[in-house]
């Protein structure tokens, strides 16, 4: 309850106004008590003289009264003259005349008996003591905290000795201050009820734009920037208002910024290719993208460092690393080559590290395939070329070579030339086709007559070979939309190497229909068939189930890339198709009509 400002401003007011008046009051109480006191000696001293031993006029009188016999009745007169100088009155202030001796009661304005009932005070044992030494010396101590104020004046004449005893009983002065008090008492009341309602006009002026503040700041750090707190003045607490809405349109800028950074990387982080892994300090594992999960073929977030790179390098010697070195590692899992970058996330102990791994699967077997082409070049153009240089030697060194024989060397040099140019002629075929630089013409053809004229242009060669040319495609075949030439050739492609693959007196079966908005063209033999293992590479470039026999029959190797190529340009498919009893079945489709297919591109 204390806690708040406004309790504790008024508790201030409170204890400040209590101590205000106490110590008002009791500097006030103190000051009549003292003014009394103050007042009393002087008339004690206005009548008996100031001096101690008191040694006054009226003293002296005293003095000579006392050494009479029967003195005591003219001292009382005497002392009784003197009363309105002394202030004596029954009620508060009365005198005593007492045996200077025995300090016993004689004469007084009150009775014995209320003389009794007083306490035998230190002046009354001063004037007591100083008669019974034979001195004069006034008792008249007065302690501001006693309930009294006495005066003993000691009076010796002869052998007699008197005390003229003077007791105050301060009734005067504590009517007075209760008086006082109770004045005290209603001006603290009063002053209380002031200051309440001076704390709660504080309050409205100091506590309300606080309480509105802290009410602002509790909105802001539960993240609701919306409302400004409203700046109703312009002394501290308006500046600060002014500046806390400052700091919060900063602060919600800030954050907008972040949040919009954040979610563009958490959008990066989700779709990039590269899968990432972060880990904490102790390698369990922090986020990971889905790519790294797909990469590594398991749920990363099951596992912790140790389990996903702990054979690569100990945890401990990547987080030794300083920014920015970092490791990298060449990582295989099943069929993928990965490439694994480990680096710290910061220089201290408990910043994690992060991985990045990077799929170079495709790149590895692009740049093998590469070696394998450059290789396959080599190798295809060095054996032509080391037949022509040998043949070639041969014709020169030997002067008297037979007719018959230079003639069929020089036929091998021309025939090796004609291969040589045939695989230059086919790679640059390729190398267009893969550039893009090679020019399809598209226009409309009926596919009927382009199957026709390319088996009228084999049907010699199948004759040659003792094959039957089975034309088994009927007459209902659309026009399509293509380049008819390159088309044709993929065809001639096709039915040639059904023509060289099939042994003497094979049947070789074309076919074609359509179906739905394609047309398709099978090519069938009966020949050697191609084994299970190779089926799936006769597509390659060079690729050759039997190098020698291709060789021999003229083939590069390259004619079914470029065929595949040139389909593919058509948005086509050429595959082998699953064929019963010995031989090989290929299969072409094409689209009827090109400019739907290139849309879905
Ligand atoms: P090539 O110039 O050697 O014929 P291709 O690219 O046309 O090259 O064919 C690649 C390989 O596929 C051939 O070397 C051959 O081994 C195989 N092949 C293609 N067609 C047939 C077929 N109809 N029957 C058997 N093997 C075939």
């Amino acid at each position: 309850m204390f806690r708040s400002l406004h309790m504790k401003l008024v508790l201030i007011m409170l204890l400040l106004i209590t101590s205000l008046m106490t110590v008002v009051g009791a500097f006030m109480m103190t000051s009549i008590t003292s003014f009394y006191i103050d007042e009393f000696y002087q008339q004690v001293e206005s009548v008996f003289g100031d001096s101690n031993p008191v040694n006054g006029a009226f003293v002296n009188d005293l003095r000579r009264e006392a050494a009479q016999s029967g003195g005591l009745q003219v001292l009382q007169q005497m002392v009784e003259t003197k009363a309105g100088d002394l202030g004596l009155n029954s009620n508060t202030r009365n005198y005593y005349i007492l045996d200077g001796r025995t300090g016993a009661f004689l004469a007084g304005s009150d009775g014995e008996s209320a003389f009794n009932s007083l306490p035998t005070t230190q002046n009354l044992l001063t004037a007591r003591a100083s008669i019974a030494n034979g001195d004069s010396e006034v008792g008249d101590h007065s302690d501001v905290t006693a309930n009294y104020m006495d005066v003993a004046i000691p009076i010796t004449g002869g052998e007699n000795a008197y005390i003229i005893y003077i007791y105050d009983n301060r009734d005067t002065v504590n009517s007075l201050n209760g008086q006082l008090f109770l004045i005290i008492v209603q001006a603290l009341l009063v002053g209380l009820l002031i200051s309440l309602l001076l704390s709660f006009l504080l309050s409205k002026t100091m506590i309300i734009p606080i309480e509105r503040l802290t009410e602002g700041a509790d909105r802001v750090a539960a993240g609701d920037f919306g409302k400004v707190i409203e700046v109703e003045s312009s002394d501290e607490i308006g500046v600060l208002t002014t500046t806390f809405n400052d700091m919060a349109a900063v602060l919600r800028d800030t954050l907008e910024e972040v949040e919009n950074e954040r979610s563009k990387l958490d959008t990066l982080f989700l779709h990039m290719t590269d899968g990432v892994i972060s880990f904490a300090s102790d390698g369990s594992i922090l986020t990971s993208n889905p790519a790294a999960s797909q990469m590594l073929g398991r749920e990363v977030s099951f596992y912790d460092y140790d389990a996903l790179f702990g054979k690569e390098l100990p945890f401990q010697q990547v987080m030794s690393l300083q920014r920015p070195d970092f490791v990298s590692r060449e990582l295989t899992v099943g069929v993928r080559i990965l490439e694994l970058y480990l680096a710290p996330v910061s220089d201290g102990k408990d910043g994690g590290a992060m991985a990045v791994m990077h799929d170079i699967t495709a790149q590895r077997k692009n740049e093998e395939m590469r070696k394998e082409f450059v290789a396959n070049v080599s190798h295809e153009l060095r054996t032509p070329l080391t037949n022509v240089r040998s043949y070639a030697e041969t014709i020169r060194t030997t002067p008297d070579i037979p007719r018959e024989m230079e003639e069929g060397f020089l036929d091998v040099i021309i025939s090796e030339a004609d291969r040589m140019t045939h695989i230059v002629q086919d790679l640059l075929t390729l190398s267009r086709l893969d550039s893009g630089r090679a020019e399809i013409k598209m226009a409309r053809f009926p596919l009927l007559d382009a199957i026709d004229s390319v088996c009228r242009a084999v049907e010699l060669e199948a004759q040659r070979r003792g094959h039957t040319l089975l034309r088994q495609y009927g007459g209902a075949l659309p026009m399509i939309e293509g380049d008819r030439d390159r088309l044709e050739q993929v065809m001639m492609n096709v039915v040639g190497n059904a023509i060289k693959y099939t042994p003497d007196g094979g049947t070789i079966a074309v076919d074609a229909g359509m179906r739905g908005r394609k047309v398709w063209i099978t090519v069938s033999d009966n020949g050697i068939g191609i084994p299970q293992q190779d089926r799936e590479r006769i597509f390659d470039r060079f690729y050759r189930v039997d190098k020698a026999r291709s060789r021999e029959s003229g083939g590069t190797g390259l004619g079914l890339s470029i065929a595949r190529e040139i389909v593919m340009r058509h948005h086509g498919a050429i595959a082998l198709a699953p064929h019963e009893g010995p031989g090989t079945t290929i299969r072409i489709s094409l689209p009827i009509r090109q400019r739907e297919e290139a849309r879905h591109d």
